[in-house]
């Protein structure tokens, strides 16, 4: 069933729907996920021959499998990613159970967070891509906005005008989160930086290749003695000790090119991205020089929806209380499952609302100070930067030039990266 297996695919001869390129460049098919694990085979080997396993057998085999999960799709079959699976089975039973008793909320909602920080913390520390974030903020809002229109505008309290104003700030949010997802601005080689005989002292990488949105990127270094002995001939001999300073400060070794400025690498995309601020794993992208503005537009689209779908449900089930107060106490709430429901959700959103506002808060002050996310950690690591308000500003001044230049460079920055165009599996 494997045809031309581990040979890549020809330019003249495409994927058909069934086919994919696997995780070791070959050339496979959907109907091969049951044979050929060569992973497979040997950890089987070892089990019957009672030898010890290799240290990392389970996760080549597991790799294997989630490898050969795919869908048939134009152009090539694509993965099914089953981490986009927990939040859409697990969210609604847990807050379904939340809504049952008070205590059953109070343990739901705290240990919901306590679960999505873990897995954070475990992603994050194997540097690994997962949809699970991302499923879990879009199946959250999909979630919310579907109890609201059940449950709260089937009761009749809410106007036109407020379910307009909901929906519209959802398709607004969305808009941006897509508009989000177009890229960070990835960092193109240049081709005097892929032509230059420099030798840098940074160990370099067994690969010689680079993934930018699942496409794989050949660097060539070759040719280097020609490119400093035309800078020579045009004056330039003073400034190249200079340059070469530079150029090895900014080399990365996993690209092989020359960043510019401000770029930095991102081992979870495993691109350079320009002017990167961080890795956001709630759209499963890096936030750069191209999406920051999005970025910002989407939390803040997201903050306003939620604030008010929230006052909006919490005036509706809790009509007596003041909206602060009500949060905190709404006295009869549990009394109708429906409405323990919404309270529930209501609290959710909240937590939700309040994580995002924190980073809405962050980001907000790194602009202000013209310093991004990553140069804060670099800096606060390196003891370069002034820390104020315990932390939580983090001033370097490398770039900053006044509050109101700092924004004005912030909006008006030129987003030279060329877009690409999402992919389905990528927006889900
Ligand atoms: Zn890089
Ligand atoms: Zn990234």
């Amino acid at each position: 069933m494997r045809r031309g297996a581990n040979k890549p695919p020809e330019p003249d001869d495409p994927l058909c729907c069934c086919e994919y390129v696997d995780r070791k460049g070959g050339r496979s098919h959907v109907a091969a996920c049951c044979c050929d694990c060569e992973d497979l085979d040997d950890a089987c080997d070892r089990w019957l021959k009672r030898e010890s396993q290799k240290a990392d057998s389970l996760s080549q085999v597991t790799d294997t499998v989630t490898d050969r999960l795919r869908v048939p799709w134009i152009k090539g079959a694509k993965r099914l990613d089953l981490s986009l699976l927990p939040p859409l089975l697990l969210l609604p039973i847990l807050l379904r159970i939340a809504a049952l008793h008070v205590f059953l909320g109070a343990v739901v909602l705290i240990a919901l967070p306590g679960m999505v920080l873990w897995y954070y913390y475990f992603t994050h520390r194997k540097k690994g891509r997962t949809l699970f974030f991302l499923s879990l903020a879009l199946f959250s809002l999909a979630y919310m906005y579907y109890l609201f229109v059940t449950e709260i505008v089937s009761r009749g309290d809410v106007t036109s005008t407020q379910l307009a104003t909901v929906t519209t700030g959802v398709i607004l949010t969305l808009i941006s989160l897509i508009h989000t997802k177009r890229g960070p601005g990835y960092v193109k080689p240049h081709l005097s930086d892929t032509h230059s005989t420099v030798t840098y002292h940074s160990p370099l990488p067994d690969k010689d290749s680079a993934h930018l949105n699942g496409v794989r990127h050949q660097v060539v270094i070759a040719n280097r003695g020609a490119a400093l002995e035309h800078r020579a001939n045009d004056g330039a001999v003073e400034a190249a000790p200079k340059q070469t300073d530079n150029k090895k400060k900014n080399w990365c070794t996993w690209c092989r090119i020359v960043r510019p400025p401000r770029a930095g690498h991102c081992r979870i995309c495993s691109a350079c991205i320009q002017r990167l601020d961080h890795h956001c794993v709630w759209i499963n992208s890096c936030v750069g020089r191209a999406n920051h503005r999005s970025f910002l537009m989407t939390l803040l689209l997201f903050l306003l929806t939620s604030l008010y779908g929230i006052s909006l449900v919490l005036r509706n089930v809790c009509p007596r209380q003041n909206v602060l107060i009500a949060l905190l106490y709404c006295p009869g709430v549990y009394s109708q499952y429906s409405s323990a429901l919404c309270f529930t959700c209501a609290w959710y959103s909240s937590i939700v609302t309040g994580g995002l506002l924190h980073l809405l808060l962050l980001q907000l002050i790194n602009v202000s100070y013209n310093v991004t996310e990553r140069e804060a950690r670099l800096a606060l690591r390196e003891k370069t930067g002034r820390s104020l308000l315990g932390g939580l500003i983090i001033d370097t001044g490398v770039y900053s030039q006044g509050f109101r230049n700092n924004w004005a460079e912030f909006l008006t920055m030129a987003d030279d990266s060329e877009p690409s165009s999402p992919t389905f599996t990528e927006l889900v």
